[in-house]
């Protein structure tokens, strides 16, 4: 009978004359390797396939964890909205008052959320007049979720 095992560098199959002794040169690939009997292939192969199912469960569990993550955070700014979204609209109320808005710098020095839905932000804008002189405007704002996607001011002061 054949006496075979199985490389463990480069995976490919080659007689022994005894499954005694432990270590020996590969002749396919000449790296040194593991003598290992039938019985042991068929665990290590066994091994290695729940080591590959290990590792897809694992994914899947990242994959379903960031989609839930997503879809809560979604959930979560449907109801209470976010203070990204408030703050462009924020940033898009102070761009309509002034003269040049695309020369506009508009600084935050404060941004929170206050409330379960209210949004508090303050800061200056550097922006030009209609002269063309570069005016420094300090603002601060409060915002309510409305839902829908939509915000009502309830405190914007800009001077
Ligand atoms: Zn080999």
């Amino acid at each position: 009978m054949d006496m075979k095992t199985r490389c463990i560098k480069c995976n490919r199959e080659f007689e022994v004359d005894t499954y005694e002794s432990s270590s020996v040169k590969c002749p396919l690939c000449g790296k040194n390797t593991v003598v290992r009997t039938p019985q042991q292939l068929i665990a290590a192969d066994k091994a290695a396939k729940f080591g590959c199912l290990g590792i897809i469960v694992v994914i899947g569990f990242v994959v379903w964890g960031l989609i839930s993550c997503v879809s809560s955070c979604n959930a979560e700014r449907l109801a209470n909205g976010d203070l990204i979204g408030a703050k462009i609209l924020c940033e898009n109320r102070i761009n309509a008052i002034l003269k040049a808005p695309s020369t506009a710098k508009i600084t935050f020095k404060s941004q929170d959320k206050v409330g379960d839905k209210s949004y508090r932000f303050s800061g200056y804008v550097d922006a030009q007049n209609s002269f063309g002189v570069t005016i420094r405007n300090r603002f601060s704002v409060e915002m309510l979720y409305v839902g829908n996607g939509n915000y009502k001011f309830e405190e914007f002061n800009f001077q």
